[in-house]
């Protein structure tokens, strides 16, 4: 965790370079506040690209693609390889700068950034992934074949809570499909993505193939809107998601749009409820609850209710601030997530652990841990994702209950179930309309060389970020049919020919 100590006010604050063309540069012009979650404090300055800059971004996307994408793909997969090294190298300095600009503790930091460094292993095996079709005779004498072709220059835009892994999932696959990439990440950490992209030019990547911008809404609108992007790739949050899928597939590109979450936990009574206690803290309160799989509302089933409940309120008690827990991102979202507290006590719900009465440290956007139990589906605590260190708990009589409160939730990103009946497990797995599953497992976290993405209001799209989905999404499929004629080629038809 960062030391209030490594914050000197009177140095000069660095300024976060954008990266165009395998440059750092710093224009003058708007530029944001970039914070240390844990001392409160300002520590860097990060440059807010206006149209002009997204351009020049674009510009050097676009003239980067021709030669990369001809660059024959074991060349692009060896560059690959060679950034797979350096990260590997670097993971614990990536983990670092996550940490003094996220808030997370540095263990978690190394976790999700290992989590990263897994996409860029599955990007590795690109020419075997890029392998088309063949069918010789469709026809008398006509054969058909595939291509994958990248589709051009993409661009990816990123939320705050992992600053390495998720532009990870991105960039490295699109870039090894052959496209060019434009990296916008959160504005609120925007310094990894910068590490990363000198990383890259350093294990070879040719300048332009990969680009990185800073900024709000301002950037992020005329990425959409620029012809010369085709592809946007999207992780944030659900209203964001639907608007960047509305804007940019209107624009005409090829979009996909992760949004939020509010995942369940079912625990059923025949449960192991030490091992699943231990398993939803964990999933609830990890990162301080700034994860898109956190665990954020339990559904306990008939007798598991009580006595689960408890285990959770000890174990929430124990949880350390500054040591377990880091703080959450800025001060105002701390503040957000805690008015969340007089909200759920307003329409009836039980607060059994309140992170108003624990001990927080003074400096640092530190909110504590809270578990609300009795919560009912048309209470504002269930219906918004808080995206902090509050579980909730609802109730339900039995597993037909619990499946059904879960399908009527807008959203559907992942869910999990605690039992030792692999029959209520199969029927869980089946029925509840969700898109990652974890069965004894509360956090489905991403495998690489699977696609990760939710449902319903959790993705706008059709395909969902890395594993084989991503492959399709960074490239398109063309079909060639081929026919070289010779003397006992019959003449072609007039009319359609049937290919029998
Ligand atoms: P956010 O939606 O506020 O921001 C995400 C990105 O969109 C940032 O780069 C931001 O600069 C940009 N942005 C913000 N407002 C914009 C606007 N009005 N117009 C255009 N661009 C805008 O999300 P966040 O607060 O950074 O991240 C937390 C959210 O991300 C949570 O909802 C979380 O569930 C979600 N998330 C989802 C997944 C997933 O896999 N589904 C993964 C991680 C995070």
């Amino acid at each position: 965790m960062n030391k209030p100590a490594e914050f000197n006010p009177q140095a000069k604050l660095e300024t976060v370079p954008v990266w165009i063309n395998g440059k750092a540069l710093a224009p003058a012009g708007r530029h944001g506040e970039v914070f240390n979650p844990a001392t409160g404090q300002v520590t860097k300055k990060v440059v807010f690209s206006d149209a002009k800059l997204v351009d020049a971004a674009v510009r050097a996307a676009a003239a980067a693609f021709p030669a990369w994408r001809d660059t024959p793909v074991l060349r692009r997969a060896r560059v690959m390889q060679k950034f797979l090294q350096l990260l590997q190298a670097e993971q614990k300095a990536l983990a670092r700068i996550a940490s003094e600009e996220h808030g997370k503790t540095l263990d978690d930091a190394m976790g999700s950034v290992q989590r990263g460094i897994e996409v860029v292993e599955f990007a590795c095996g690109i020419p075997h992934l890029l392998k088309g079709e063949y069918s010789e005779n469709v026809g008398t004498q006509v054969d058909t074949h595939t291509l994958r072709q990248p589709v051009g220059v993409c661009a990816g835009i990123t939320p705050f809570n992992f600053p390495v892994m998720v532009p990870l999932w991105m960039f490295p696959l699109a870039i090894a499909c052959g496209n060019t990439f434009i990296l916008k990440p959160s504005e609120k950490v925007p310094s990894a993505s910068v590490r990363m992209a000198e990383l890259f030019k350093q294990a070879g990547l040719p300048d332009g193939v990969l680009n990185v911008i800073h900024g709000d809404k301002a950037a992020v609108d005329a990425l959409l809107l620029h012809e010369g992007v085709k592809a946007i790739s999207f992780v944030g949050s659900t209203p964001i998601a639907r608007y960047i899928y509305e804007t940019a597939a209107k624009a005409g590109k090829r979009v996909q749009a992760l949004g939020g979450a509010k995942n369940h936990a079912v625990v059923l009574p025949d449960a192991d409820l030490e091992f699943a206690a231990d398993a939803l803290i964990g999933a609830a309160y990890g990162s301080a609850g700034e994860r898109c799989m956190a665990i954020s509302a339990v559904v306990a089933v008939g007798a598991a209710g009580d006595p689960l409940v408890k285990l959770l309120e000890n174990k929430a008690k124990q949880i350390k601030l500054g040591v377990d827990m880091g703080p959450l991102v800025t001060r105002q979202h701390r503040d957000k997530v805690a008015s969340y507290l007089d909200i759920g006590v307003k329409e009836g719900a039980r607060l059994v652990v309140d992170a108003r009465k624990q001990q927080t440290p003074q400096e640092g956007f530190y909110l504590g841990t809270s578990l609300f139990d009795h919560v009912t589906p048309g209470m504002e605590i269930y219906k918004n994702e808080i995206f902090g260190p509050i579980l909730i708990v609802l109730r339900a009589s039995t597993i037909d209950e619990a499946i059904s409160i879960i399908n009527k939730n807008p959203y559907a990103n992942g869910t999990a179930i605690f039992t030792e009946s692999g029959g209520a497990a199969r029927r869980f797995q089946s029925e509840v309309q969700v898109g990652m599953v974890g069965i004894n497992v509360p956090i489905p976290v991403p495998v690489a060389y699977y696609s990760f993405g939710g449902w319903k209001s959790s993705l706008f799209g059709d395909l969902h970020v890395h594993g084989t989905e991503a492959v399709k999404f960074y490239t398109r499929t063309k079909v060639v049919t081929t026919r070289w004629p010779h003397q006992d080629t019959p003449a072609p038809g007039f009319d359609m020919p049937t290919l029998g």
